[in-house]
């Protein structure tokens, strides 16, 4: 068969994967093992020491690379972790853009932990992306992107993005973690690097937590590995089966993910408490346009504020589901509900929260696979 023109379902279920050479075992393995025996010096199976060389962990990347329409794939040991990986192949003096609507812990890991080495970030509005263009100079070296944000569901132009990369000559790194690339493949439209938070949707189970970093340059991927090996961030053969075993069925769940969120968005949209509801998938999205040029369908996530936007009645609502589960994270099996402003958002200053949009009564929903009935049932009740 033709490998270009196999279609993503039989990709998620198929793609990366052999029969365990020793054994004909369908499933691989777990090679939960530290080295591997050397017929003589420098005679190996391609396999010295598990920091550098795992199995199980080497099929789940080249699944991940396919999934992505990439040629390399690299796992660690959190999505933070495949972040940190690609900043460390900056230089002090260095510039990133970024978005500043980005993800917490991102933003946490640039401003506390690679500014102190001498790299410099903007956060910058990227709604529109000519916006991007004037905050690069000669020291630009990396644009990080997530599209769409967390959580007031923006969406960035990844084309658009792509040509100011490629203009200015700058590496463009594209977290791909609420779309997944059933939605959105980021290499495609010409970006760099994709990094997954395989904590969420790839795992999709809420058992692991991982990242993932996928590419097409050779000599990107050889920085990729020779920092995984170096700074040895890795995810375990353990994990990396886990992931292998979540991402066979990562197109039947995106696609009940989608419609799900698809009705509860449709029913918080016009429910007298809710004061407004922010979804890609609404034609009132600023960026609907995008959305539908870049992405498949609009995923799983929601968030909505309330009418009167007191903290007090979020706080009521969210103790008063039964089925969405009060916790972080996103991207299982089950629904989620969370509260960003004394959550995930908690640490940045209210007045800069809210001028994101994240006021006091945003709630952020990762809406699940269960039946939709049971979920605006859940919601009605906790509404009221
Ligand atoms: C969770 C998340 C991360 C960080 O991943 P971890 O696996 O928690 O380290 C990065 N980006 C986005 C969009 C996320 O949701």
């Amino acid at each position: 068969m033709n490998k270009e023109k196999i279609n993503f379902g039989t990709k998620a279920i198929h793609a990366g994967v052999q029969p365990d050479p020793s054994t004909g075992a369908i499933m691989t393995p777990i090679y939960q093992t530290s080295t591997y025996v050397q017929n003589g010096i420098g005679n190996h199976k391609g396999y010295e020491y598990s920091r550098t060389q795992n199995p199980t962990r080497h099929t789940l990347e080249k699944a991940l690379s396919a999934l992505e329409n990439g040629n390399y794939g690299a796992c660690f040991g959190s999505g933070l972790a495949a972040i940190d990986c690609v900043l460390k192949m900056l230089n002090s003096g260095d510039e990133v853009i970024s978005t500043n609507d980005l993800y917490g812990g991102t933003y946490r890991l640039f401003t506390t932990i690679f500014k102190k080495y001498g790299i410099k970030f903007h956060f910058v509005e990227m709604n529109n992306a000519k916006n991007i263009e004037k905050h690069i100079n000669k020291n630009t070296k990396l644009i990080w992107i997530e599209t769409p944000t967390n959580p007031m569901m923006n969406i960035i132009d990844i084309k658009a993005t792509v040509k100011i990369a490629k203009k200015h000559n700058v590496l463009l790194a594209v977290d791909n973690t609420f779309a997944t690339p059933y939605l959105q493949n980021p290499l495609t439209l010409g970006a760099d690097i994709v990094m997954h938070s395989a904590t969420k949707y790839l795992g999709g189970h809420s058992d692991v937590a991982m990242g993932a970093l996928i590419c097409n340059n050779p000599t990107i991927a050889d920085e990729i590995y020779r920092i995984q090996n170096s700074s040895g961030a890795i995810t375990s053969p353990m994990d990396a089966f886990l992931v292998l075993r979540g991402i066979k069925t990562l197109h039947l769940r995106m696609q009940r993910h989608c419609e799900n969120a698809k009705k509860v968005a449709n029913f918080l949209a016009v429910h007298p408490k809710v004061n407004k509801v922010y979804w890609p998938g609404f034609q009132s999205h600023p960026n609907h346009h995008i959305a539908k040029q870049q992405m498949r369908n609009f995923g799983g996530m929601i968030s909505f504020s309330l009418v009167g936007n007191k903290i007090e009645d979020a706080h009521k609502l969210i103790e008063n589901t039964q089925l969405f589960a009060l916790a972080e994270s996103l991207g299982g099996v089950e629904s989620l509900i969370g509260h960003p402003a004394t959550m995930t958002h908690a640490s940045i200053p209210k007045q800069e929260r809210q001028a994101l949009g994240i006021v006091d009564s945003l709630i952020r929903l990762s809406v699940g696979v269960e039946d939709p009935e049971d979920l605006i049932a859940d919601l009605t009740q906790a509404l009221n």
